[in-house]
């Protein structure tokens, strides 16, 4: 069975002492609710992720570091590397999101540099990708998504696939208030598992944790979370509220 994930993408918000109120305030509400059978994640910024990591001991919720430089160290000023990441218990970085391709010029072919860095630290990835609302509209949507997958991912062996949890994330979606419909989720995630498929096998498709990110809500998240291609969401702006997240992590 694929492993059930909510992650909340904390961005660049909340300072030590907000990031570390949200973490014990999350683990009370999931210690209520009994929340046993999804992986929990949290997102907190690089400065953050220390002090999070000692105020979620003892409970399910995994804190996760947001980007990664694929070098293992050297004249990179601003960035972090995978030893770095790991010497703190790091153990998943989320790759790829649309606003560091965006404003931090990250492309397919820099992606892939960092997930080989991934793959040679034991470590595991959430890969996100998603097309542009003007893709969608031209109705590129299912071919820029194939190329973004295959041009970062599709050199990898496939024992690597056991590192990576993919997150589609349509650009036109994220912090808009618009979020696709669990048909349009559930459509592009099935093509997705069957892209794999086509390349791999069955049985790496079938392991791999798809999950749905834009403008995700309690109110939204019981309909596409019930998709069977939707293994989970990547959360932006709700997962900064613990009842909103809690609400979405009760919808799976
Ligand atoms: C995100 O940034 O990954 C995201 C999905 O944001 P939001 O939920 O705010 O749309």
């Amino acid at each position: 069975m694929r492993a059930k994930i909510v992650a909340g993408n904390w961005k660049m918000n909340n300072d030590k002492d907000e990031s570390k109120e949200l973490i014990k305030d999350l683990k009370k509400a999931i210690k209520k609710e009994g929340l046993k059978n999804t992986r929990v994640i949290v997102a907190p910024t690089f400065v953050n992720l220390s002090s999070s990591i000692k105020a979620a001991r003892k409970s399910k919720i995994e804190v996760v570091a947001q980007n990664m430089h694929q070098s293992k160290n050297g004249a990179f000023t601003g960035e972090i590397s995978a030893d770095m990441l790991k010497s703190i218990g790091i153990k998943t970085v989320i790759l790829g999101h649309s606003e560091r391709r965006t404003y931090f010029n990250e492309t397919d072919v820099s992606l892939a540099a960092k997930v080989d860095a991934i793959i040679a630290n034991d470590l595991e990835t959430i890969f996100c990708f998603g097309e542009l609302l003007e893709d969608r509209k031209s109705e590129n949507h299912f071919a820029v998504v194939e190329s973004q997958i295959a041009n970062a991912l599709f050199h990898l062996e496939a024992d690597a696939w056991k590192s990576i949890v993919l997150a589609y994330e349509p650009v036109w979606a994220i912090g808009t208030g618009e979020t696709a419909s669990a048909e349009q989720a559930q459509e592009m995630h099935a093509f997705i598992r069957s892209t794999i498929e086509k390349k791999y096998s069955k049985k790496v498709s079938d392991k791999i944790s798809i999950l749905y990110g834009g403008s995700v809500k309690p109110a939204n998240a019981k309909e596409i979370f019930s998709k069977p291609d939707v293994d989970g969401g990547l959360i932006g702006g709700a997962a900064l509220n613990v009842a909103d997240f809690t609400g979405i992590i009760k919808a799976i």
